[in-house]
């Protein structure tokens, strides 16, 4: 099939580049010029494991390649997929900018050849039925149904494992608005080993945030056994594990640490609130979840403050930047609360990670430095604070003669000369 992909970030790339390695001639498109120039050049805009092997495969056999023409991508292909941001908002609801300057130009660009439009993006529930159909109608002079087909697919892909998780995906859900629309998309999946759950757009958009939701609060809850824990001198890890062991507990999400960031679970837990408050219902659960998540970084400072007093004038390395290990991503990272905090108290920032240094300092500047290697960055301070899990940490001679306190559970840290956990 031809397909179109608007937005070539984490999800939109890895779509495109996953559908092209199945077959499928894709098109992806973006208003980033430069994004779409390294994408055609086999430099994708961001890291993700194994994802620059696959474009340059998928770009050299000519079934994928990146365009700012979006009618011409539009009118070459019978499916588009929309994977354009959906950000908060300044109330920290969701932000529907992108979404419907895209349903717009969609819909200009429509010809009379039947076309189906599919929201990938993570969007509140009723988006696609009472905002993008009315859009592309209203600039298209179409009509939902007979005209063009219209579906919800969301994407459940977890940064890091992006390209694994796309095309092994422990299950697809399409809602469609009507039975050619829904068709029409799981006919892309029919290879796929997973089970494809069809229903309507609204109910699909909810899954979306009901998984994410339930993660964001599966990992405020152990955080909150991780804290008391901690106060009573028991390990959460052991907790953990006798409570995995449970049938009716699954073991993943168990890991108390620093609290979740990245572009999705603290955007989409604000989202579905601020959707709930619009038809008047008042998330308790959700609304916990996140003010649990607000103060988790920060437990990290108070516990070095409590060994050492003030860290005014003190060097700090900190390991770890991006949000987790295997991207670049800083959006929500919890490094930014830290390092913004140990910077109010006075304490010089020395940080490393292997990726996401170069989009760390658009967020912190150069008010901290910068280090490619753990092994450079522990040479400037005897404080370390283990802020993301990456393989690299996993090396006793980093920590030997250090005091460390550590945010993510790293077993080779336990050979600093002091060592404390945030949950342990
Ligand atoms: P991103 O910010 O990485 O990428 C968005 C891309 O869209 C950018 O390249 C931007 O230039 C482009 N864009 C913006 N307006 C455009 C327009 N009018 N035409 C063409 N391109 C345009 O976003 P992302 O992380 O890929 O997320 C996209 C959506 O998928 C969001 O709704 C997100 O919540 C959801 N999602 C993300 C993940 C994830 O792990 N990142 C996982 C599942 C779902």
């Amino acid at each position: 099939m031809n397909i179109c992909v608007v937005g070539t970030g984490y999800v939109g790339l890895v779509t495109g580049v996953c559908f092209a390695s199945q077959g499928h001639t894709v098109t992806c498109v973006d208003i980033d010029e430069k994004r779409v120039d390294d994408i055609n050049q086999g430099m994708p805009p961001i890291y993700e494991e194994g994802l620059e092997d696959l474009l340059n495969e998928v770009l050299l056999k000519k079934k994928l390649k990146a365009t700012t023409d979006l009618k011409s991508a539009i009118q070459g292909s019978e499916i588009s997929f929309i994977c354009v941001g959906t950000p908060s908002g300044l109330l920290g609801d969701i932000d529907l900018r992108f979404i419907e300057e895209v349903g717009r130009d969609i819909g200009r660009h429509l010809t009379d050849k039947y076309h189906v439009i599919v929201m990938k993006s993570t969007v509140v529930p009723g988006t696609t039925e009472y905002s993008l159909i009315p859009l592309i109608e209203s600039s298209s002079g179409k009509k939902a149904g007979s005209d063009f087909g219209i579906a919800m697919n969301p994407e459940f892909l977890r940064e890091g494992t992006a390209i694994e998780d796309f095309l092994k995906p422990d299950r697809i859900v399409v809602g469609g608005i009507d039975e050619r629309s829904t068709e029409d998309v799981a006919e892309l999946y029919k290879d796929f080993d997973a089970p494809i759950m069809q229903t309507n757009p609204r109910t699909a958009e909810m899954i979306k945030y009901a998984t994410n939701s339930f993660l964001a609060t599966k990992i405020s809850f152990i955080n909150e056994i991780g804290n008391i824990s901690k106060s009573l001198d028991i390990d959460s890890y052991e907790v953990a594990r006798g409570l995995a062991l449970d049938s009716r507990v699954s073991p993943s999400f168990l890991r108390a640490g620093l609290g979740f960031g990245g572009s999705c679970f603290p955007k989409d837990v604000k989202a579905i609130v601020g959707k709930a408050k619009e038809v008047y219902y008042h998330p308790i659960v959700l609304n916990a979840a996140l003010a649990l998540n607000e103060t988790q970084p920060l437990r990290l400072i108070r516990l070095a403050e409590e060994k050492l007093g003030s860290l005014k004038g003190r060097d700090v390395v900190v390991l770890g930047l991006a949000f987790k290990p295997g991207t670049d991503d800083m959006r929500e990272a919890p490094s930014i609360k830290i390092i913004s905090s140990l910077l109010k108290k006075g304490a010089v920032v020395h940080a490393t990670d292997p990726q996401a240094i170069s989009a760390a300092r658009k967020i912190l500047g150069e008010k901290i430095s910068y280090y490619e290697t753990p092994g450079e960055a522990v040479e400037k301070g005897d404080v370390l604070f283990i802020v993301t899990e990456w393989e690299e940490y996993r090396d006793e001679a980093l920590y030997r003669g250090k005091t460390v306190f550590d945010g993510r559970n790293i077993a080779e840290a336990r050979a600093a000369d002091y060592y404390e956990g945030v949950c342990w």
